[in-house]
């Protein structure tokens, strides 16, 4: 079932989170990796920049599908996924860490999507 996260405005903020299940190409991301297992999250505990500044104040985590690292939602104070998408322009793709949550997110696509039969998303169990 697919499940439209209420407890955090970032993503929607830029589009309304389809509720469209879309399988491979028609998610509408020109950047879907062919392997769409999630990378090694540089962190379980939570943002890894966060952790970094001495903050814990995020709301939810984000992990980027390039290089795995988590960063805040833009709900949170410091907004570090949106931050580092920006940042490295290559790294367009995240996926939620939130239990029960299987979406991408593609900053450059403005698309959120869930795909068919793809890897479970890293959830975050702390
Ligand atoms: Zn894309
Ligand atoms: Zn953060
Ligand atoms: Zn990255």
């Amino acid at each position: 079932m697919f499940a439209r996260p209420t407890t955090c405005r970032d993503r929607p903020a830029l589009v309304a989170l389809d509720p469209v299940r879309y399988n491979g190409a028609m998610a509408g991301c020109r950047h879907l990796p062919d392997d769409l297992s999630p990378p090694p999250p540089s962190d379980w505990a939570g943002c890894t920049s966060c952790i970094a500044a001495g903050r814990r104040d995020w709301v939810h985590l984000r992990e980027c599908q390039a290089c795995g690292l988590v960063g805040c939602c833009d709900s949170s104070p410091a907004q570090h996924a949106t931050a580092h998408a920006r940042r490295t322009p290559d790294h367009p793709l995240v996926r939620s860490m939130e239990p029960g949550e299987n979406w991408w997110y593609c900053y450059d696509d403005d698309r959120a999507f869930e795909l068919v039969a793809a890897p479970p998303a890293p959830t975050r169990t702390a």
